[in-house]
């Protein structure tokens, strides 16, 4: 696509960068179908290819509305657009880019200034976001069924393995992780432990800065993963840390992209690209923890406890960070499967599930719209649970459905070790 781009923009990195973007597109349009606001809504500008001439024109230095900022707001950066563009697209990066463009030419009126001011304040912040779960869960009786199952209930993580062994991996805690759902690191542990190898969690690190950068303040993100790096590198640099392990795939997709978003910070470039090429997904982990343990995949049956402790019918939503950010296909599948549990089918499985981070705040009627689609295509084949691999699609799936939600990790972690599963 022939892009003269604004002079002055074209002369900074990134408007070199844009420029690279939008000469691969071909405006073919084969990412339409696989648009979830494209599929919802029908208008090209909520599509892939609508928003990519959108941001063109605006970094041409046309003109920009409130209606552009509200079509590139509405985009969940699934990146469903990019597995499916035969031309290597990379409009995730090109949508960054717009976006921050659009924040500094679109004022927004004071109440969503304030909406994403308290998003980007609160979440990332374990000191404030936990007082609040802890005063939702004292009410939760009382609420009305909807807000009720926005507030899980406190289960305990169970008990996580000391630093015994030789192989070391450590891993990110995150932000409103520990609070919703802590078990999901512990069982992570306890897993990899039985392999041979102790999860070292380190408290100086935290949110991993996706949430400031999904809402274009790039700063704030760029600062959380100076924390980060500021805690996990004397460990690295002490030597025998095989992975940076991350149990949730947002979390994992923005910390792989550390170095990139660090690129141009002298003190943080070479840590930030160490960091980003030690970071696993807690599945790239396992499977090379079962590659190279003394088990093998025998780790995995667990000693011979089955499906009378736990659920085998299971249906496993796969995040957009997984499959289209991290580009892990199959892997969790393969594992659920010589775990034993049997994987019921999930139509267009390829598509979000509207939690997308603050999507489901920001854009309410949409994200429930996803979420009621998404949960209909996972009970299809009736399992007895549904499983998946990020904390902000657990929880949205679990708002939406009686039926059982859970971190595939817990869900193996109780298979293995015999735990009765928790509801
Ligand atoms: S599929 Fe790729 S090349 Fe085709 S219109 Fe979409 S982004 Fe452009
Ligand atoms: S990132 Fe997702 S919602 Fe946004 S344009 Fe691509 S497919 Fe559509």
């Amino acid at each position: 696509m022939y892009a003269p781009l604004d002079p002055k923009f074209l002369a900074t990195p990134e408007g070199q960068e844009a420029q690279r973007i939008l000469r691969a597109c071909v405006h073919c349009g084969f990412c339409l179908a696989t648009c979830p606001t494209y599929q919802l809504l029908g208008n090209e500008l909520d599509s892939p290819r609508g928003r990519i001439y959108l941001m063109k024109s605006l970094l041409e230095g046309g003109p920009v509305s409130p209606l552009t900022q509200q079509h590139l707001d509405r985009c969940l950066t699934c990146r469903a657009c990019e597995s499916t563009c035969p031309s290597g697209v990379q409009y995730g990066r090109l949508v960054d880019i717009g976006r921050a463009q659009v924040e500094a030419r679109v004022a927004r009126p004071p109440l969503a200034r304030f909406q994403r001011w308290i998003l980007k304040s609160v979440l990332p912040q374990p000191l404030l976001f936990r007082p609040l779960m802890l005063a939702g869960r004292m009410v939760r009786p009382l609420l009305p069924r909807s807000l009720r199952r926005k507030v899980p209930a406190y289960r305990s993580p169970g008990s996580w393995p000391p630093p015994r062994h030789g192989r070391r991996m450590l891993v990110l805690a995150g932000c409103v992780q520990p609070t919703l759902a802590p078990g999901i690191n512990a069982a992570a542990a306890r897993l990899l432990d039985r392999l041979g190898i102790s999860l070292v969690s380190t408290p100086r690190a935290g949110c991993c800065g996706a949430l400031a950068h999904h809402l274009a303040d790039e700063e704030a993100a760029r600062e959380a993963m100076r924390r980060n790096i500021d805690a996990w590198w004397p460990l690295v640099e002490q030597g025998g840390v095989e992975a940076i392990v991350v149990t949730a795939s947002g979390c994992g997709t923005e910390v792989k992209e550390y170095g990139f978003h660090l690129r141009h910070d002298p003190a943080y470039s070479d840590r930030a690209q160490q960091i980003s090429a030690l970071t696993r997904d807690i599945s790239e982990a396992l499977l090379h923890a079962l590659d190279t343990c003394d088990l093998g995949q025998e780790a995995l049956r667990g000693g011979g406890h089955t499906g009378a402790l736990t659920a085998t019918r299971v249906a496993f939503h796969s995040p957009c960070s997984l499959q289209h950010g991290q580009k892990i296909k199959g892997v969790v599948e393969g594992l659920l499967l010589q775990a034993g549990a049997t994987l019921t089918p999930v139509p267009e499985g390829h598509l979000c599930c509207g939690s997308a981070g603050t999507y489901s705040f920001l854009q309410p009627e949409l994200s429930r719209k996803l979420q009621a689609n998404k949960i209909a295509a996972l009970e299809q084949g009736t399992p007895d649970l549904i499983l998946t691999a990020n904390i902000g699609c657990l929880m949205h799936l679990a708002a939406g459905t009686d039926t059982a939600v859970q971190h595939w990790v817990e869900w193996l972690d109780a298979r293995v070790s015999g735990h009765h599963q928790a509801k």
